[in-house]
Formats: C-alpha cells, structure tokens, sequence
C-alpha cells in the first residue's frame, strides 16, 4: 500500500485502450488527459458539467457528450503514448482550468494548494511530517499514547512514526478497524466512495466495488497498519480506563487494564482516537426490559439467532437499519420497520455494484487519473453540496426547505421517491420527509429501501411506539406489532465524547464535569485545562454532506503533530489551548451551525447533543478545515 500505487504503460493496442474507456469516469479522466498531456482544448466547454448534477452518473453528461469524451480521451491518451508517455508539469494555470472545468464551476485559488497536495506531483507525500524529532532536539524524550486502532488511531499512529515521536497505540478490542471492526449487522458497507474514503497515504486502484463492505474496510485497514508498521505499536484488548493529568511532571497517567489485569502507565502527551459511532443508544421506551424475545442492537449483532421464519421488528431508519432491513427482509417471516422521521434518500445505483470493467486499467495505467477522480468525488461529495445546505435568510427558510437551491433539491429527491413508490401513495407519502434535505445524514438508495418496503411481509410503520410488551412493539394507535425478534437500529450515543473513560485534567478538573453534555473543543482538537491532550474526531468535525471523514482525521493528526513540534521547538513540556481563544471559536461554530440546515432544522438527529447545539458539525468548506489545521498557531496557546 502507497501514496500512489504504480502506474504501467499504457499498451500500444488501442482498442485496450478503447474498451477500458467504457469503465471510465469521464470528467475525471479528461482532467487527468489535460494533466498528462498539456492540452486543455480537450476540456471543451459544451462538456463542462451542470454543478447541480454532479451525482449523476458521468456527473450529468447526456450520451453524446458521453461518446465525445471518449472519443477526446482515447486521442488524448495516444497521444501521451506516443509521445514517450511522460506527464507534462501542469502550472497553477493549468491545473485550475482542469479542476474548474471538472466541477463545472469557476473555484476560489485556495483550492490549489490543497489540489496541489491531492496530486502529489512530484510523488512526494506532502502530507507527511516536515520535521523529525532528531533533528529538533535528539535527547528531548516526548512519549504518546494513542487511545484506539481504528481508522484515527492507525493515521497518527503512522504520522507519529514518520516524525519519530515514540508512541503506544491502546486498542481494547481484539483487532483494529475501530467501527468496521465492531459493526458486523448483514449489509454493513461503507456509504461514501472508497477511492476518497481512504487514507491519502494508502492509495488501492483495485477496491472491488465503489463502496466496499465491511470485511473489505477492516482488511484496509489491518493491511495498512501492517504494511505502515503501525501494529507493530498496537496493543490489543487494553483498554484506556482513565487519564490523570500530573502537573508537577507535566506527565499523563493513564491507567491500562488488559488481561493481566490494571496498570499504570506516564505519557508526554495523549491522542485520543476513540471515535463518536461506537457505543450504541437504546432508546428509552417504556417496557423495554418487559420485551420476552430476542433483543440487540444494530452494532452488537447477535449471530447465535437465526432469523429465518421469524417475527422481526426494527426500531429505526437510519442508516444503519437502512442497510440491514433489506439483507434480513430475504429471511424472516414478517417484517415491521417503525420509522420515526423518514430519512431523505439519495439515488446512488452504484452503492452494490462492482467497479466497472476498465475501471480500475485505467486508473493503473492514466498517471493522476487517480488523483483527479479523487478530488472529483470530494468535490461531488462534500464541498459541491454545501450551498444547498445554506439557509437562505431572504428565502425564507423553514421546515420544507431553507433557499432555492436547498427546495430544487427537495423537487429532485422528492421526484426519486415518488418513482420509487411505484403508485402506491400511502408509501410515498410515508418516505417523503417533512424537514430540508440535508438537515441530517441522508441515505443512499439504489432502489432497494423502497423496493423493500413494497414487499407483502414487510409493514413499514409511522405511528409512535407508546411501549415495549413480552410479544411485541405497542404503537400508540393500540396495534400490538408481535414480534420474536426486536432489533434496534436506534444509533449511537454520539454526544457522549470520551466516555465511558475517566479524564481528569489540570487542578482536577474532571472533563466530563466540564462539558456537561455538551461537548466542546478549539478546532473539535484541543480543550483549555487539559494540557497536551488531543482529540481526533472531536466536537464539530463531522459533516451532513457525503465527505470522507478519513480525510478530516488526516487534517486532525497534522495539526496534533505540529502541535508536539511546537512543544519540541520550544523546549516546554506543555501546549494548553487559551480559554479567550477556544470559546471564541465556538462562539464562530455555533453561528455558521445556525445558517447550516443541520442547525437551522429542528428534526432529530445525533448531530444534535440534548442541549439542542449541533455538537457534531463542522458548517464551514472541508477546505477550510484543511487551512484552519495547517499549522498551530502559538497565539492560541499557553506554552509552559
Ligand atoms: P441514526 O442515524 O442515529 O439513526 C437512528 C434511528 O433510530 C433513527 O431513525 C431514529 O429516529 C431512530 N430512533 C432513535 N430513537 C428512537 C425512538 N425512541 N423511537 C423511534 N425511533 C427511534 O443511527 P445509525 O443508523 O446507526 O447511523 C448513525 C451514523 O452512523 C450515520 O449517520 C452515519 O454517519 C454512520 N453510519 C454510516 C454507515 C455507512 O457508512 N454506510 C452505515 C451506518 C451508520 P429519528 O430519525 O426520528 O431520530
């Protein structure tokens, strides 16, 4: 596993070429022939895609702009062939065009250093560590402790290495993966593409399908902890039960329990990667413990029960039961999904398929085509989405929709769902959410959810659950849904960060005290009173729209390791964020929450913590969060 996995030669057959170019993205393709060759006529203007609809497939191209492009790229990519197959160096002229021509929109020049980073032109990893910890000071011992080996513990862990930071990773389950490990319900798979939802410094062009399950994620990621050399560092089933900070060594204690049993142990500093989506939610009906049957939750799947023949209700609609519901709808007997806010659906037809054939050719055998694809799904995915997620003042915003492009959107969802209904109207009006789409995570559908639901044994419910009885799920309408099975897909306790560990910081000050359920970090990184601790996937690092997360921990662990260079540079022993500094920021995340549909919605969600704040989102560009963690700022900081 590499920065960029090796790139042949394109064959001189050209109708190779011709046949793989079937397979192709061809936006991103185009970008990458521009790239290698120095054309940027090929980027012709009638080509250029309709920013509203990048998700379709070829970002929106209809089939004759299809046929053109490929006809641009087999003539584009001969030419490079036979050229001597060498990649031109593209100035930020040209690279700008090719990015502006791919997302169809004119983009700020801020994107290009980030794009810059993205395409690793000189095949260096720019992301890596600038600085190693001999060349700061060699005999200044600095020792972490990172806590969790799923996909932010095993990014720091190989950040840590490069700079060459002594570190012990903690694991407490049996092996790493974090939520891919723990997450084993039928049909679990990943719902952002994996060609971006993967470590920049990991790059695979041969991922089987577009949004791999999770027996594929959680070799990903083992591959990559062992190629890296991160296992090395890992110590499973040990689980972090408490941090103490010590002030007169400027120390961490941690206390460790594994199987031979508690110990002790003193760190510099402590990189907390324990994740948010892992410690489930039940939900608090009446009559829970009264329910006679078998009852799990999503995330802690029982294997021992056969569910063949049997009487199933599903408590949840999200994403996560959205996935299981149509596996085990094959087997059980009767199905009933008690829905309590209808998610929006997105089309996505790729969501189970295979990559297409010459796909992945083309990405071994076009230089930056893989990194032009990338980008370009970061695009679609994150940034690309975020003005249909901005409230509209003038609009005016309400529950339906919070400006024009927010209700074109809810036109086009709305179309898909009605579609999808095939004439039965109760459905459709039962799957058509009443808040502004992108108000909480939206799901991916092929086409399977509804077609579910329109099954014979299948009841989709929407009146409320009044209590839990021995045979079944009460509804408020007095139907008893009986049941041999009730299963949960209620979600995680995501608000509760941190927990159930105990962090006790300077002058004692017990964490979790401190946020009262409403956790808050400068950056979602660094909390004032808790000195050289760190957070990665912290308060307000999320995001609603379809970005990578990988990619927000990624900007999380450079900025923690510029903050240990500082302490090295420095010569102090410990980095503590200024209180004036963290409660200002916050003050900036709540606003721009507020003019988010996240924030401006009043729609359920664990975005939400009980106080109501959006505890989870970040409401600014992904870019903004790369430019915010560049580097640490000693401003922010008191060093001692
Ligand atoms: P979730 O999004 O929090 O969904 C929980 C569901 O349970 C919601 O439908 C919720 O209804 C319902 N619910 C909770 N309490 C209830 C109650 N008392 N009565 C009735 N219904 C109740 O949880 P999730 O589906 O596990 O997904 C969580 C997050 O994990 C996702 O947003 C995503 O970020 C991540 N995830 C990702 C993937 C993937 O990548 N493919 C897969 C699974 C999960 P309300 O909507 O009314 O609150």
């Amino acid at each position: 596993m590499s920065l960029s996995p090796p790139i042949l030669p394109l064959p001189d057959d050209d109708a190779a070429i011709g046949s793989a170019l079937d397979g192709a993205e061809l936006l991103a393709l185009l970008g990458a022939c521009a790239h290698v060759t120095g054309d940027a006529s090929i980027l012709r203007e009638h080509l250029r895609p309709d920013p509203l609809r990048l998700r379709e497939p070829q970002g929106g191209l209809d089939p004759g702009q299809v046929a053109e492009a490929k006809q641009l790229c087999l003539a584009a990519l001969r030419r490079f062939r036979d050229g001597g197959g060498e990649p031109t160096r593209p100035d930020h002229a040209h690279l700008r065009r090719i990015m502006e021509f791919i997302v169809g929109q004119d983009l700020d020049d801020r994107y290009l250093p980030l794009l810059e980073e993205e395409l690793a032109v000189e095949g260096r990893d720019l992301r890596a560590p600038a600085w190693h910890v001999d060349r700061i000071d060699g005999t200044r011992s600095l020792r972490i402790a990172v806590i969790g080996a799923g996909m932010s513990g095993i990014a720091a862990g190989h950040r840590l290495a490069q700079a060459g930071v002594e570190h012990t990773i903690f694991e407490k389950n049996d092996d790493v993966g974090g939520t891919w490990f723990e997450n084993s319900y039928p049909g679990c798979r990943v719902d952002v593409q994996n060609h971006m939802y993967s470590f920049s410094f990991a790059q695979r062009h041969d991922w089987p399908q577009y949004f791999s399950d999770r027996h594929v994620l959680a070799d990903y990621f083992r591959r990559v902890a062992d190629d890296l050399g991160v296992s090395d560092r890992i110590e499973l089933r040990t689980e972090v039960v408490s941090c103490t900070w010590r002030e007169d060594d400027a120390v961490w204690e941690l206390v460790v329990r594994s199987d031979a049993g508690e110990r002790i142990e003193r760190f510099d500093a402590v990189v907390s990667a324990v994740g948010q989506l892992n410690r489930p939610k039940l939900p608090e009906i009446e009559g829970r413990d009264e329910f006679a049957g078998v009852a799990f939750h999503s995330a802690r799947w029982d294997h021992d029960v056969d569910l063949a023949g049997k009487r199933v209700v599903v408590i949840g609609t999200g994403a996560s039961a959205c996935q299981f519901v149509p596996v085990i709808a094959r087997e059980v007997a009767h199905l009933t999904v008690i829905q309590r806010t209808a998610p929006w659906l997105i089309p996505a037809e790729r969501i189970h398929q295979d990559v297409a054939d010459g796909f992945a050719w083309l990405l071994g055998h076009v230089p930056f085509y893989a990194q032009w694809y990338r980008f370009w799904l970061f695009w679609r995915g994150a940034e690309g989405m975020l003005p249909a997620a901005t409230v509209d003042p003038d609009y005016p915003p309400t529950e339906r929709a919070v400006s024009d492009r927010n209700d074109e959107m809810r036109a086009l969802l709305t179309e898909y769902l009605r579609a999808m209904a095939g004439g039965d109207d109760e459905l459709f009006e039962q799957m058509v959410p009443d808040y502004p789409p992108l108000s909480k995570r939206f799901v991916l559908d092929n086409g399977v959810w509804p077609a579910t639901m329109r099954e014979e044994h299948v009841s989709l419910v929407t009146t409320g659950i009044e209590r839990i009885e021995p045979t079944g799920v009460r509804t408020t309408d007095g139907v008893l849904h009986e049941a041999d099975v009730l299963i949960y897909g209620t979600g995680f306790q995501a608000a509760d960060f941190l927990t159930p560990m105990r962090v006790t910081g300077r002058d004692g000050v017990d964490l979790h005290e401190r946020w009262a359920g409403d956790a808050r970090a400068y950056l979602g990184i660094v909390a004032p009173g808790f000195p050289n601790l760190f957070f990665l996937y912290g308060p307000n690092t999320n995001i609603v729209v379809n970005g990578s997360i990988i990619y927000f921990s990624e900007c999380e662990v450079h900025y923690v390791l510029d903050c240990l260079r500082l302490l090295l540079d420095t010569g102090t022993r410990s980095i503590e964020c200024r209180p004036d500094v963290h409660d200002a920021y916050n003050e900036r995340i709540d606003a721009a929450n507020q003019l988010r549909t996240w924030g401006f919605s009043s729609v359920s969600s664990w975005y939400k913590n009980d106080t109501g704040r959006s505890a989870q989102n970040w409401p600014h560009s992904v870019l903004e969060y790369w430019e915010q963690t560049r580097r640490a700022d000693p401003d922010d900081y008191v060093l001692r």
